[in-house]
């Protein structure tokens, strides 16, 4: 069984600080605390997964603040990294039929949820709402749905109680662990950081383990997307693209006829459906 693991870095147990995922300094002390944090929580996923018997783990480091840079060297040598494929449109390295189950590490919640820790989708601030045929949904499902095109399910999630509470209501098969109860948009309690990492390693292969997870997400097509953003500014370039209707000032939509175009966001160089 091949796992293809994406990681990000605001739902990582040990992390309770915006600076730790975005100082904009790579030697500040904060991003290298954060760093650290981010590789062990990989390692506790990659280990979870071999334990159940998994013949190959594929891991990306999707915080874009690391332009693929965020794993120390203590990254667990049996895992093999992989970036992005292609950008126009977008695709994942190592993520396709080949895939058994994919499994999301240190996610966050999505926009606009209460006591979600340093929630978003995409742009922190800026997107405060993105849906697919009308309902919202945050990076977790664009993920599963990205995985769907290729028959491949979404399986495991850590994060936040706030992503978890997400999981259970979007994804009731999906098994999440929780690292931390959000109390605000950018403050948290943690939970003990080396109890959380033995969960995550019991639950992955607990999960993976489990006869029930087999179930990747599909929509018929072709389907709607629709984004909100905080101010029109953001929108006037987008509005312009074909395929791309303008709903009110500061939001858009469009339509895609392939599940693997959730991430893509129109551009001169690729555009929705017409
Ligand atoms: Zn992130």
């Amino acid at each position: 069984m091949i796992v293809w693991i994406c990681t990000d870095m605001e739902g990582l147990a040990g992390i309770d600080h915006w600076d730790q995922c975005y100082h904009p300094d790579d030697h500040a002390p904060e991003y290298l605390y954060g760093r650290d944090q981010l590789t062990e929580d990989a390692n506790a996923a990659i280990e979870g997964c071999f334990d159940a018997g998994v013949t190959e783990v594929r891991i990306l480091d999707g915080h874009g603040r690391n332009r693929n840079k965020g794993f120390t060297e203590a990254l667990d040598e049996r895992a093999t990294k992989v970036w992005i494929a292609s950008r126009n449109p977008l695709r994942w390295e190592g993520l396709d039929d080949s895939v058994q189950a994919v499994v999301m590490i240190g996610q966050h919640a999505m926009a606009g949820t209460i006591n979600g820790f340093l929630d978003h989708t995409q742009s922190p601030k800026d997107l405060c709402c993105f849906r697919i045929n009308g309902e919202e949904a945050g990076e977790m499902s664009q993920m599963a749905l990205y995985a769907g095109g290729f028959g491949v399910s979404l399986v495991y999630v850590s994060g936040d109680e706030a992503l978890c509470s997400e999981a259970a209501r979007i994804f009731p098969k999906v098994s999440s662990t929780p690292t931390k109860q959000g109390t605000g948009w950018a403050t948290c309690d943690l939970y003990p950081r080396n109890e959380v990492r033995s969960n995550i390693r019991r639950d992955i292969k607990k999960a993976l383990l489990s006869s029930d997870w087999n179930t990747p997400w599909k929509l018929t097509l072709p389907i709607e997307v629709s984004v909100e953003f905080a101010w029109s500014g953001k929108v006037d370039g987008f509005a312009r693209i074909p395929g791309v209707q303008r709903n009110h000032a500061r939001a858009v939509s469009w339509k895609i006829d392939d599940l693997r175009n959730i991430f893509d966001w129109p551009n001169p160089g690729w555009h929705p459906l017409a």
